[in-house]
């Protein structure tokens, strides 16, 4: 049965709790060039970050957080091209929808990883440099498994990773761009409320994809801004 309403010919019904909800073509194009358009910019602000660095350990923490800033974007424009174009590849599709999924959990742990890796942490602080990757790997073999299976249980999985670390950043002596940091996982927060609206709203998907931007680009600037910019990194760093 059709949707009679104004947004019709932009949004389909949305979908039953097993099942994923089918995006209108509007929706498609909207999903697509959302994260497309940001890969470029993500390659321009790792490079940037790179040339801030000042030793090794910089440059390889700008290393990671630009992968995973890079990976976020163009693996979601990939999954989401090949959903609208390619939906007869289903195998394929469901690949790259898993892959969609398990990179958002490698794209947390990599934005934490500058202000685990470049502000001094206690010595039990300090063990979340790791323990975020762990966290990651464990959220790729649930999505592996159980992918689609217990949607709430795998957002539940993204929020607890998405606040956990938190408690050791906030726990540092030096709390500059902290407000910024808090900010940027509001508006991530604030995102998913329109990420479980498929059906309901149109271009919600879109819409979550833009609150996926904002967020990722405040984060950047606190990073670009406190640990790279920051002239009094040497005195704050590690011994
Ligand atoms: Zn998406």
């Amino acid at each position: 049965m059709k949707r009679v309403n104004s947004f019709q010919r932009f949004m389909n019904t949305r979908a039953a709790a097993n099942c994923r909800y089918q995006p209108t073509c509007y929706e498609h194009a909207a999903n697509c060039y959302t994260h497309a358009l940001l890969i470029m910019p993500a390659f321009v602000g790792m490079a940037l970050l790179h040339r801030l660095s000042d030793d090794r350990w910089e440059r390889f923490t700008a290393w990671v957080y630009g992968m995973g800033l890079i990976a976020l974007f163009l693996v979601s424009t990939v999954f989401h091209i090949i959903s609208w174009k390619k939906s007869h590849m289903r195998t394929m599709e469901h690949c790259f929808h898993m892959c969609d999924r398990v990179v958002i959990y490698f794209f947390i742990a990599a934005s934490y990883t500058p202000w685990l890796n470049l502000r001094e942490l206690g010595p039990l602080a300090a063990h979340m440099r790791w323990f975020v990757w762990l966290m990651a790997a464990a959220g790729t073999i649930y999505v592996f498994n159980y992918h689609e299976k217990y949607k709430l249980v795998e957002l539940m999985f993204y929020l607890t990773m998405g606040f956990f670390p938190a408690l050791v950043v906030t726990s540092m002596t030096n709390t500059e761009g902290l407000s910024e940091l808090a900010f940027g996982g509001l508006v991530y927060c604030l995102g998913v409320f329109f990420f479980k609206c498929d059906g309901v709203i149109p271009f919600a998907h879109a819409i979550w994809h833009v609150f996926v931007a904002l967020a990722a680009a405040i984060h950047y600037y606190a990073i670009w801004k406190y640990l790279y910019r920051s002239p009094a990194l040497e005195d704050i760093r590690d011994a």
